[in-house]
């Protein structure tokens, strides 16, 4: 009983993380397009560490556009393009591709061993001869079926990740509602298997 007593204490005072705070602003976010929107969040979620460490995180949103050629309407993945970092990223920062085409490269895939082949074929599903080469996480975003997705890196869950007992932990403090994948290196194989997580 005492020896809880102290562990107790000693959890009490041991440097809790910080709590983010909802920085967002109807105010300011009133009258903005859907891309801009996106951006306004991304610098929000970007330029606070209590939410993801300097540099870290990935943020997208599927949006309805016309497309340029011949006006049909398409979807769009806005997804933050290769290099940048999203708490100081411009709208030209995106990567934007047509998400029928992306998600038609499933078709392509031939296993993990051939995973790398798959990034060749992004550039081909560019929405607007956008010049932003898409990054490594686009098949993450894209897959998922989400209209907005956003990735960080938040030192409260890497601390979770990365010890030992993490999934234990996990599990017994979210109850299974918060999802655990082994490691696995960024890329296709990592955006088919985050969609069957859920
Ligand atoms: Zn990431």
């Amino acid at each position: 009983m005492l020896e809880d007593e102290t562990r107790v204490r000693r959890a009490v005072s041991a440097i809790p993380f910080a709590v983010p705070r909802n920085r967002w602003s109807d105010a300011e976010a009133a009258g903005m397009s859907p891309e801009g929107l996106l951006l306004y969040r991304s610098n929000l979620l970007g330029s606070d560490l209590t939410v993801t460490n300097f540099g870290g995180g990935n943020t997208s949103a599927k949006i309805a556009m016309a497309d340029p050629l011949s006006g049909a309407p398409a979807t769009v993945l806005w997804v933050k393009g290769s290099g940048g970092d999203i708490g100081s990223m411009k709208l030209d920062g995106f990567a934007t591709l047509y998400l029928d085409k992306l998600l038609g490269l499933e078709s392509r895939y031939r296993g993990v061993a051939f995973e790398d082949e798959m990034v060749a074929y992004l550039p081909h599903c560019t929405f607007n001869l956008n010049a932003r080469a898409a990054s490594i996480d686009t098949p993450l975003h894209g897959y998922l079926p989400y209209a907005h997705v956003d990735h960080v890196h938040p030192d409260a869950i890497i601390a979770l990740a990365a010890s030992s007992a993490g999934k234990d932990a996990t599990d017994a403090i979210w109850g299974g509602a918060v999802g655990w994948l082994p490691w696995k290196r960024p890329g296709f194989e990592l955006g088919l298997q985050r969609r069957s997580l859920r």
